[in-house]
């Protein structure tokens, strides 16, 4: 029976829970809002399949072919160059089942099922947050037994736990990663929103975690109250300085360029050096990686016209396809505080407006200068 001993083991994927024909693992919530598999006991006849079916390992693919891409008239309202799009456009025009990350009207990303190209529009754009998946892969396994053909988009974890459970129907299902930096709690996302709407004094109408109108290098996150928009950092700074990260991300079997899955898409940071005019305007830019025979064969054509060039991955290798993120040395306290204290604490005690910060930057700009 799956006990999770090092939190670094378990990514939440829920495969193990979806797995059990008994249903005797519940996906349960820690502080942050992580899921994690409880079992219960009486339930669980011990026949080892939660065990077997963790994906959560290293994979000993071989690096694929990287290219440049880019749709332009999906650049307002894509994250990168808009391969995710492009990818899950032609997957429903084909008559396939997609799966992806979607906010919902209460601000929770949960994964959905989608059939219809308009039902595509809430899991454009980049979520940085963990997706909830409970009952997604179990759902995905039935889609497959009913002689469907599935895109599943996800993380990496994600995707390695949809292809352990998918087992002999793997070849009706396309797996596309995204490059992962790591996946913060869910609890941390809801609570900054309460934050914002108390300090704004407004019920929250919308909210972006990333504004493809701040340009491709911009980081700030849009929240909307009524027809006013605020530009705010304290989320992301909290994100990219890797305070909240799932304990699992720090330890990602992933993090490399053998993927779990058949395409892999993510920025393609450095375009601007490797390929001069490709895309120099700062609206964005994709890279895919062509893991498998199966992922070269669906991303052979596109119906749009998308601008594509072969790269040289040497050239647009980033952090997180060669090693996990590592956390931030106040994490572990970061948590701790969070969890006994709440949001607005840590804020105050970790965010880009405290003392501590304040300070470490000073010590940096005396360091530079001496
Ligand atoms: C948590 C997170 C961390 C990331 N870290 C990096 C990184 O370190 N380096 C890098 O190059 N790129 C990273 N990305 C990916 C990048 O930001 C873009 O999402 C990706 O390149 C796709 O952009 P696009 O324009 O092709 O797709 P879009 O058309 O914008 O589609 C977005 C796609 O991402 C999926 N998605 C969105 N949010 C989530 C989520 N929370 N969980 C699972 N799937 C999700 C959707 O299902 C959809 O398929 C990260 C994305 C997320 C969500």
């Amino acid at each position: 029976m799956i006990q999770i001993q090092d939190r670094k083991q378990c990514c939440g994927c829920s495969a193990c829970a979806d797995a059990c024909s008994r249903k005797a693992i519940r996906m349960v919530p820690d502080g942050m809002g992580f899921p994690y598999p409880a079992v219960d006991r009486d339930r669980c006849v011990e026949c080892g399949i939660c065990e077997s079916i963790c994906a959560f390992h290293p994979v000993t693919a071989p690096a694929g072919r990287a290219f440049a891409v880019r749709f332009p008239d999906y650049l307002d309202r894509s994250q990168s160059g808009g391969l995710g799009y492009a990818l899950m456009r032609k997957a429903v025009r084909e008559g396939m089942v997609v799966y992806g990350a979607a906010m919902g009207d209460d601000f929770v990303v949960r994964h959905r099922r989608v059939t219809t190209e308009g039902g595509l529009e809430p899991l454009r754009l980049s979520k940085y947050v963990q997706s909830d998946l409970t009952g997604i892969p179990g759902q995905v396994l039935e889609d497959l037994k009913a002689g469907k053909k599935v895109l599943f988009t996800g993380t990496p974890c994600q995707c390695a736990g949809i292809g352990a459970l998918a087992g002999s129907h793997r070849d009706a299902l396309l797996l596309v990663d995204i490059t992962c930096h790591g996946v913060p709690g869910p609890y941390v996302w809801r609570d900054y929103l309460k934050y914002m709407e108390k300090r704004e004094g407004e019920r929250l109408t919308g909210a972006l975690f990333r504004d493809p109108a701040q340009g491709w290098h911009g980081s700030r996150e849009k929240l909307c109250f009524g027809s006013r928009s605020v530009l705010n950092e304290d989320y992301s700074y909290l994100y990219f300085r890797c305070f909240m990260m799932r304990p699992s991300c720090l330890a990602c079997p992933f993090a490399s360029l053998s993927r779990p899955s058949d395409l892999t898409m993510a920025d393609c940071w450095g375009v601007e050096k490797a390929l001069p005019g490709f895309a120099d305007d700062n609206r964005g830019c994709s890279l895919m990686l062509v893991n498998t025979d199966a992922g070269s064969a669906f991303a052979a054509s596109f119906d749009e016209n998308p601008r594509i060039r072969e790269v040289d991955i040497d050239d647009v290798l980033q952090p997180n396809l060669q090693a996990p993120t590592v956390a931030h040395k106040y994490a572990p306290l970061f948590e701790r505080s969070y969890v006994k204290h709440g949001f607005a604490y840590v804020l105050r005690h970790f965010g880009k407006d405290s003392w501590n910060h304040r300070i470490a930057s000073c010590i940096v700009k005396v360091k530079k200068w001496l």
